[in-house]
């Protein structure tokens, strides 16, 4: 894990922490921030809005009682408004869900001298590259990948299952379900199920 690497400059950076749901990424963020808190950095955080109803809006302390909470956004012109002129570290989670534009976002952070820590899932329930995700990668300095454990064999997970009623979803149901009732599975390469639209959905 190279997450611990200090850049030994004066600008700023971006750096991306990637992989599957349930593979860590919160966490890694959530404890890059606290130490961060204890640099004495001064942080804010964004979150994706639409990921409220998985696991809502974290807070997070320091041992010496200093937090930041991250703020829901829609937007990445939500988040370029609140910056503070101050701000040294601006985190973004669930970042998959914020259009393009999260990519100049970041850019122009960083060019000023922010240190920008981007998490977010990198392939959608197909398996393919998620919104901004791949621009992201290949402009950042520092690029974390993420597994979870496969739910089915225990192997580590690179591939989020989507699952409709228990069943696999098909290949054309759409990247981002709101309000619906699927439910995601952490499950490697060959665990992972995407019935095509002529298929049956198999339970596996
Ligand atoms: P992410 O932000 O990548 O979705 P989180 O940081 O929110 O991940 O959650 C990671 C935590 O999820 C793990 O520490 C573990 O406790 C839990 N977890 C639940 N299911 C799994 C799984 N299949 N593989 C790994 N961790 C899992
Ligand atoms: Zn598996």
């Amino acid at each position: 894990m190279i997450s611990d690497l200090h850049f030994n400059r004066s600008g700023g950076w971006i750096e991306v922490i990637c992989g599957v749901m349930f593979s860590g990424k919160s966490e890694e963020l959530i404890r890059r921030v606290r130490r961060a808190i204890i640099a004495r950095r001064k942080v804010q955080i964004f979150k994706s809005h639409l990921d409220e109803r998985y696991s809502g809006i974290y807070h997070i302390s320091s041992h010496d009682g200093r937090t930041a909470e991250a703020v829901p956004v829609d937007t990445p012109d939500q988040i370029a408004r609140q910056v503070a002129d101050d701000t040294q570290v601006v985190a973004i989670d669930e970042a998959q869900f914020l259009g393009t534009s999260v990519v100049p976002l970041v850019t122009s952070l960083a060019d000023r001298g922010v240190r920008v820590i981007v998490a977010g899932t990198d392939t959608d329930f197909r398996g393919e590259p998620f919104g901004a995700m791949p621009q992201l990668l290949a402009i950042a300095e520092v690029v974390d990948k993420l597994h979870a454990i496969c739910v089915k064999c225990g192997n580590p997970a690179s591939r989020n299952q989507r699952l409709i009623a228990g069943r696999p979803a098909r290949y054309d149901s759409p990247t981002i379900m709101v309000g619906s009732a699927e439910t995601y599975e952490a499950r490697c390469r060959s665990c992972h199920s995407v019935p095509r639209k002529d298929e049956e959905q198999l339970v596996l």
